[in-house]
């Protein structure tokens, strides 16, 4: 269920701390709309770290608009296909009532892996962007490429490292304290 459809990223926490006569300073740093929609997916990707999941979150953008998120919950669900990125096109194709997805946006931290890039494919979604690549797993151009494979019809704009380093401490982070 989405319960807040009309939510807007808020800014970050630093921006908001700012005191008005700083905003001279903050000007050239003002983030675009890309990095509000990843700070929601960080958000997203903390809940997966509370459940002791891997800390990959994902929202699905429509006209402005969230019509889905997801986190990781393949541990907790025993479910392998349980993806950030999975979860939120259920909930986006649920929420627009249409398994085709093809003007909706897909904000995720990491690179997504091949799975999720093949349902990427198949939801039409217009454009990804992403934070950080994953060299291990990445299916969109560090270990593969499925998503944009020449032989594939469907096209999806892309954007990398937008917040990256952010979404790669979460992981550090998940990592560092499983060992
Ligand atoms: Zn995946």
């Amino acid at each position: 269920m989405i319960t807040e459809p009309t939510l807007r990223p808020r800014r970050s926490a630093a921006t908001d701390d700012r005191a008005p006569e700083d905003n001279s300073a903050v000007t050239n740093q003002t983030p675009t709309s890309d990095e509000l929609w990843m700070e929601e997916a960080l958000r997203c990707a903390q809940r997966a770290l509370e459940l002791g999941e891997v800390p990959v979150g994902a929202i699905v953008v429509r006209e402005g608009k969230i019509v889905g998120r997801g986190w990781n919950r393949s541990i907790i669900d025993s479910d392998p296909t349980a993806h950030a990125e999975v979860a939120a096109l259920r909930e986006a194709g649920t929420t627009v009532g249409n398994h085709r997805l093809g003007d909706c946006e897909l904000f995720v931290t990491i690179e997504p892996c091949a799975m999720c890039a093949g349902a990427l494919v198949h939801a039409r979604i217009k454009r990804l962007v992403y934070g950080s690549d994953d060299p291990k797993a990445g299916a969109v151009r560090s270990v593969m490429q499925v998503l944009n494979h020449p032989q594939l019809n469907h096209k999806v704009e892309v954007r990398s490292a937008v917040l990256g380093g952010r979404s790669a401490e979460l992981l550090q982070t998940f990592f560092k304290n499983r060992r």
